[in-house]
């Protein structure tokens, strides 16, 4: 991971309720140590970002939201925008999980949209891209990184990446409990890298880009060992106090 700071950022989806959300607040609070190298940010539903806020105020640990509107106000129903996140002190927003791209269709264009709307608001976005087991199989798996790469990097130049995070999930490994292996991550990750790289040389090397996929305690070790992996977007381990905390551990 060079010199970039790792980040381990927990994605916590549709789950927790108010009082099992603290309570995982508490423990992510107590195991981060101020001695880990790594950032670690929890990004719990909408609902729960104020517990967080006053949970983790002052405790080194950042908070995100799970997704955005494009719109920064307005009549939008059931929608929540970047300034609002940042009113409750988000650091990060993740945009274009591949929940988010197969479940509710969003297209590249509108993740591109997502992405400016987050930076304009002053979020760092997470943006998500990856390969389903098909595209895979097909022998696709760069093409459609690239094309979720490029839809953002034509729309807001390298100049966008300056501010942002960017995480590989390959869509069969999400929640899964089939892991990519350390060799196939780095692989993608260093593909990333260089498409970056072939716009900007120092935003490459400077830009996180995070594994996700069935991270755990146990496999975090070898996959944030590679060269170009710079932490995890962890789903279903950030439920875990515990495993969550071997991960940020994993990470420095
Ligand atoms: C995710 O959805 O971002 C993710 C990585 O999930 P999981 O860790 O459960 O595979």
């Amino acid at each position: 991971m060079g010199t970039r700071r790792p980040l381990v950022a927990g994605n916590w989806k549709m789950n927790g309720s108010r009082a099992e959300s603290a309570t995982l607040l508490d423990g992510v609070k107590k195991g981060v140590s101020s001695a880990f190298r790594a950032e670690v940010a929890v990004c719990p539903p909408f609902i729960l970002l104020p517990l967080a806020a006053e949970k983790l105020a002052g405790s080194g640990i950042a908070w995100g939201g799970q997704n955005l509107s494009v719109h920064s106000a307005g009549a939008y129903t059931g929608e929540v925008s970047g300034p609002m996140l940042k009113d409750y002190g988000c650091t990060y927003v993740i945009v274009g999980h591949s929940e988010r791209r197969a479940f509710y269709s969003e297209s590249d264009t509108l993740v591109a949209e997502k992405f400016a709307a987050a930076q304009n608001a002053g979020l760092i976005p997470i943006l998500c891209v990856g390969e389903t087991l098909q595209e895979r199989e097909a022998g696709q798996t760069e093409a459609v990184v690239a094309r979720q790469l490029e839809a953002v990097l034509d729309k807001h130049g390298i100049g966008g990446f300056k501010n942002a995070v960017i995480a590989y999930e390959p869509v069969w490994a999400i929640g899964t409990g089939k892991t990519a292996t350390p060799q196939q991550a780095q692989d993608v990750h260093r593909f990333i890298r260089g498409r970056l790289a072939a716009r900007d040389k120092a935003v490459a090397e400077n830009t996180r880009i995070l594994y996700g996929g069935s991270m755990k305690g146990g496999n975090a070790g070898e996959l944030l060992a590679q060269p170009d992996i710079d932490g995890g977007l962890i789903g279903g381990a950030s439920l875990q106090a515990d495993e969550f905390i071997a991960i940020g551990r994993a990470a420095g």
